[in-house]
């Protein structure tokens, strides 16, 4: 069982390593510098300074610039998850008689979800500069409270429109900034979070049909080796009726690489899935991560008058169906809609 309880520690890093990336990358004070900042300072008489500064320029160029990493890291995750896919799985589905409609699906998802990260990669999330500012500034009112009219960027020098935000990594205002994500290398913002929705739901969906395949395959192996109504032998010799650990045992020792994989393909299911339902949430109740975040710091602050009133209160729901159309038709300013 020593491979078990490494591979669900494994498991357990995947889990936590996941969303410790998508939550604080792209923040200015990140979660991992301030941890790198504080080590530093711990091993301070250790770590010659020359070491520490290499450290923090390493993280600060891998979260508050933007950089291929994260976009190499997650092609070369899906190229080894579809090879191993489709190098032993696909055969061993075929051989059992699958429906080839079923064995497809995942690649038919891989097309979309390859043409959805292109997009969210490539198109301009509504970076707000001096000439085009005032296309952005009358789209949403100002709230006054998450909000306030007239307040200039005081790095790139726009008036800054209702529910924009500076992103630290792109250096730019971006119009109903969402977040900043390493894995597409963007901001995603009002122009490219319905192409993020769509490469998020057919990621999620690419994750959970290989999961679904690699378990259904699994279990077709033991229902047609009649493995449950056997016995095994322990090392003191004594005879044992075969129980749920000894088959997952059995099937790590015959096919390691696909029982690894569908560990991996099942963490990444429940955490993305997980993510997305949040995603929807955000979207129905037409909130910006960005402005999710900032609002539940307000709920918690008892001086704030407006926290006496039961939290702060989102202005700007139009109700579901017109939070929908707005994601898939982004709001621009009344005066560009005239024309
Ligand atoms: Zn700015
Ligand atoms: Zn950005």
């Amino acid at each position: 069982m020593d491979f078990l309880i490494l591979f669900l520690l494994y498991m357990l890093l995947v889990l936590l390593s996941i969303p410790f990336v998508c939550f604080y990358s792209g923040r200015k004070q990140s979660f991992p510098s301030r941890l790198a900042t504080s080590v530093t300072k711990v091993f301070s008489y250790v770590i010659p300074s020359r070491v520490q500064g290499a450290v923090q320029r390493v993280l600060r160029r891998l979260f508050h610039s933007r950089n291929c990493l994260f976009m190499v890291l997650h092609l070369v995750l899906e190229a080894l998850v579809y090879g191993e896919f489709s190098w032993e799985v696909f055969g061993y589905c075929q051989e059992l008689q699958f429906s080839t409609l079923f064995l497809l699906f995942p690649y038919f998802l891989l097309t979309v979800n390859v043409g959805f990260f292109i997009l969210c990669s490539r198109t301009n999330p509504g970076t707000i500069t001096k000439s085009n500012q005032a296309l952005f500034l009358h789209v949403y009112a100002y709230d006054g409270v998450m909000f306030e009219k007239g307040v200039e960027c005081s790095t790139c020098k726009v008036r800054k429109p209702a529910r924009s935000k500076h992103c630290g990594v792109c250096n730019s205002c971006v119009h109903r900034f969402d977040h900043h994500c390493v894995w597409v290398n963007n901001c995603i913002g009002a122009f490219n979070i319905r192409h993020f929705l769509v490469y998020l739901l057919t990621l999620t969906s690419m994750a959970a049909s290989i999961a679904v395949l690699t378990a259904t395959f699994l279990i077709q192996v033991v229902i047609l080796s009649n493995m449950m109504l056997g016995h095994y032998t322990d090392d003191q010799g004594q005879e044992h009726p075969v129980d749920a650990f000894f088959v997952i045992q059995h099937l790590f020792l015959t096919f390691p690489r696909v029982v690894f994989m569908l560990g991996f393909v099942t963490v990444l299911s429940i955490v993305l899935g997980s993510y997305l339902c949040f995603a929807l949430y955000l979207i129905l109740t037409n909130q910006t991560s960005n402005e999710w975040f900032k609002s539940t710091k307000y709920q918690c602050s008892c001086s704030e008058p407006y926290s006496r009133h039961g939290g702060y209160k989102n202005i700007y729901s139009r109700g579901v169906w017109g939070n929908i159309t707005e994601i898939v038709t982004p709001l621009m300013s009344p005066e560009k809609k005239k024309r």
